[in-house]
């Protein structure tokens, strides 16, 4: 078999264990963890034994030891059936875990990586604040050094997993306002004296992936927990979006695909005027429009796996598709909900919620917008 096929055999295996697992563990909750705004711990630690938590660590720090490619197909299979459920991955593999295991120090690797690999524990990852989103240089949250600690003192916001995550990877300002090297990556464990929960949102989609706010109020932090150099924060926070961008692409295309095959399925059932409205071009070609819509997003989102994976520099692509798989998402979703018609429009149908919870794509790890100012800037680099 050559490399190739082995990868291709391989992420067959992955794809059908990730999508057996959301048929059986996810889409019996999925309406009722979205109403009541539940955020499934006991899933979290079921998703944990299945190596889905630990995708990209390896195999010594006791995570899965796979790549980007295995990555993306375990994040979409789940977005399928449940964007939340997505998005509460990705935050927990690619941002926090993601974060200690690229910067930390061995002692640190030891200490966090294994819990948060098997699901033991669930990570968080602060960037935001109130007033800082894609400004995120101006931040105000900042840890004042205190003897062999730190004192940090602020509010972090939208943090998945704010209130319930073990462990958080915070980015605060440790230095001049606008100064890139003025901000310093801190792990910061749950029960932290001073680190308290605040607000949780209550979302027009996600909405059984816990985003709440973060308080800070005089948290001794050691110097220990801080992950590589004092300063190096928010180059290392730039990295690592890089890979969450990608992750959030896999979680645009899950949502896509779930939209449209539902759509498929709905379109040939449905009789209007004598015949199914698959018949009708109109249809169809909203259905064609969709297919091709989603394929060139997958191709995006390997080709950025691909680079990602050999440790090439994957900015821009990682950026493109985000940007493409995030818009292509709700672009699906919104025409799923008219292919529905009326019955799109209510909760009996999956259409509504996929419709929802597509937004959010457009906006975490960077808004649209953003993506594009981070394309145009690499494009002008090369040429
Ligand atoms: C469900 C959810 C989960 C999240 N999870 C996390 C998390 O775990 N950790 C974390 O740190 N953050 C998290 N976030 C925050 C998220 O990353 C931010 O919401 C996002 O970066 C945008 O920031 P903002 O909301 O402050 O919008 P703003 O930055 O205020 O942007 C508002 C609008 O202005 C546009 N805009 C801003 N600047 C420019 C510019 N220079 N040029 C053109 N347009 C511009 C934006 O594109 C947007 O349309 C989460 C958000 C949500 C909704």
């Amino acid at each position: 078999m050559s490399t190739a096929t082995h990868l291709a055999h391989d992420i067959k295996i992955i794809e059908d264990s990730a999508r057996q697992f959301a048929q059986a563990h996810i889409l019996p909750h999925v309406m009722e963890w979205d109403e009541s705004q539940t955020f499934p711990m006991d899933l979290m630690h079921q998703l944990g034994e299945q190596g889905f938590l630990g995708v990209l660590v390896p195999e010594e720090y006791g995570g899965s030891g796979l790549g980007y490619q295995e990555y993306i197909t375990i994040i979409t299979e789940i977005a399928k059936v449940c964007g939340s459920i997505g998005l509460s991955l990705a935050a927990h593999n690619s941002l926090c875990t993601n974060h200690i295991l690229s910067f930390g120090n061995e002692e640190q690797k030891r200490k966090w990586i294994p819990k948060l690999a098997t699901g033991e524990w669930i990570g968080a990852w602060g960037l935001t604040e109130p007033n800082t989103g894609s400004d995120a240089m101006r931040m105000q949250c900042t840890a004042v050094k205190d003897g062999d600690d730190y004192i940090i003192n602020g509010t972090k916001c939208w943090i998945t997993h704010g209130k319930s995550g073990h462990v958080a990877v915070v980015i605060v300002r440790t230095g001049e306002l606008l100064d890139s090297h003025g901000m310093t990556a801190f792990v910061i464990e749950r029960g932290t004296p001073g680190l308290k929960a605040g607000k949780k949102e209550n979302k027009l989609g996600m909405r059984a992936s816990e985003t709440a706010e973060m308080i800070f109020e005089d948290c001794r932090v050691p110097a220990a927990n801080i992950l590589g150099k004092v300063g190096d924060g928010f180059i290392q926070s730039m990295k690592i979006l890089d890979g969450g961008r990608i992750s959030i692409g896999a979680l645009g295309l899950g949502i896509a695909k779930g939209a449209y095959e539902a759509s498929v399925k709905y379109s040939k059932e449905r009789h209007q005027f004598g015949q199914p409205i698959s018949n009708f071009q109109a249809i169809s070609f909203k259905l064609a429009d969709m297919a091709t819509k989603i394929e060139a997003a997958e191709h995006l989102l390997r080709k950025a796996a691909e680079l990602k994976n050999a440790g090439q520099n994957c900015t821009k692509i990682a950026a493109m598709a985000k940007y493409y798989a995030s818009e292509v998402s709700v672009q699906v979703a919104t025409d799923a909900v008219q292919i529905f018609g009326g019955y799109g429009y209510t909760k009996d149908f999956p259409v509504e919620k996929f419709y929802r919870d597509s937004k959010l794509c457009t906006i975490g790890e960077g808004t649209s917008e953003i993506q594009k100012m981070v394309i145009a800037r690499e494009l002008t680099k090369e040429l």
